[in-house]
């Protein structure tokens, strides 16, 4: 036994992504912003670059028992091209990664490019390198993603201000379904290969983990009704985990209320199915790619009554606490649990 040995289960993610980054030096005036947001922030004279990394790993983020390539390979484009949104920035150019195996026939990689395409097509990205090696058994596929934005448009996660209302686009906690029914569907394949999949009813929260969508639209619909947000997220880990992530970089508390945490019909039925709470499933499921963000008060008119966004809470100072009011009125503090792949 090492005693000098330290467990990742005891870090999680973000313990481990501090623990390493933290002693990162700064060597370029041109680094605005580095570790820590959705993207990093790189000053290009008089406009910024942003820059995001995420990866995908067989049996971690994706099962192909399900997941059709060519979907995978869209996905893997769009939740890139999310955090690119995030800092209310245009998604320019992408690179992508990819480690294979010789159980993928170039076909089945063909499918995956199909997908990467189709996305580069509808959000207007270029497709413009990237990196193929071999991997002994899964596929990893690793995207970077570039965005552009003017210095005054940029939004961080640090921005937000005391009574500022926190507002979520679309809803939440259907993709999470969609996979709680994939992996329900593939049980029952397992368990008896003549039982055909019951996928009645739930086209909706399928596409949501199959298929996600990135928000470009609510960023330029934004612009068009001249609110900027004061700070922004996407939500890939579930609305508690986000909320947090806003409080602790601008150094605030938080109040959201379950009430207005918008969910969808079909997520709603569905997780009741399942005996889960529908809201435990906003909170906490992840995937949705929708965006979080906080606008100033005055700016409430302009986006009141608005199909795409709800209101959702409001920061408070810092002492509060990240807190959660629930449907019968009482106040319970905000936990992320998000997924911790370790
Ligand atoms: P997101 O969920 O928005 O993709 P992550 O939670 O993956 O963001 O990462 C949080 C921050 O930590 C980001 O700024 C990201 O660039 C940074 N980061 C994550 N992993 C590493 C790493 N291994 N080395 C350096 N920075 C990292
Ligand atoms: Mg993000």
């Amino acid at each position: 036994m090492d005693e000098n040995r330290t467990e990742l289960e005891d870090l999680g993610e973000f313990g481990l992504i501090e623990k390493l980054t933290k002693n990162t030096e700064k060597y370029h005036a041109s680094t605005i912003a580095g570790v820590g947001d959705d993207a990093a922030i790189i000053s290009d004279g008089d406009n910024y670059k942003v820059v995001s990394t995420d990866m995908l790993v067989e049996g971690v983020h994706f099962d192909l028992s399900y997941a059709p390539l060519m979907h995978l390979g869209y996905k893997a484009v769009v939740v890139n091209l999310s955090d690119i949104y995030a800092m209310n920035a245009d998604a320019t150019q992408i690179t992508v990664s990819i480690a294979v195996s010789n159980r993928f026939s170039v076909e089945a990689l063909e499918e995956l490019y199909k997908g990467i395409h189709k996305a580069c097509e509808l959000y207007q990205v270029d497709l413009v390198g990237g990196d193929t090696t071999s991997s002994p058994a899964g596929l990893i596929i690793s995207v970077t993603a570039i965005g552009e934005v003017t210095k005054e448009d940029v939004v961080m996660r640090s921005g937000a201000k005391e009574n500022e209302l926190l507002v979520v686009s679309g809803n939440l906690g259907a993709a999470y379904m969609g996979l709680q029914v994939l992996e329900r569907e593939k049980q029952v394949f397992i368990d008896n290969p003549d039982i055909q999949p019951d996928l009645v009813g739930v086209d909706y929260i399928l596409e949501r983990q199959l298929k996600p969508e990135a928000r470009k639209d609510i960023i330029h619909y934004l612009k068009e009704l001249g609110v900027r947000p004061t700070s922004m997220i996407d939500i890939s880990d579930g609305l508690a985990s986000e909320a947090i992530h806003l409080c602790q970089a601008s150094d605030l508390g938080c109040t959201i209320y379950d009430e207005k945490i918008p969910i969808d019909t079909e997520t709603h039925s569905i997780a009741r199915d399942f005996e889960l709470d529908p809201s435990m499933c906003a909170l906490n499921g992840g995937e949705d790619y929708e965006l979080l963000f906080s606008i100033k008060q005055e700016d409430f008119d302009r986006i009141k009554g608005n199909e795409h966004l709800a209101v959702i809470g409001h920061f408070t100072d810092k002492g509060s606490g990240m807190n959660i009011v629930d449907r019968g009125g009482q106040l319970v503090p905000l936990v992320a649990q998000g997924w911790n792949h370790f």
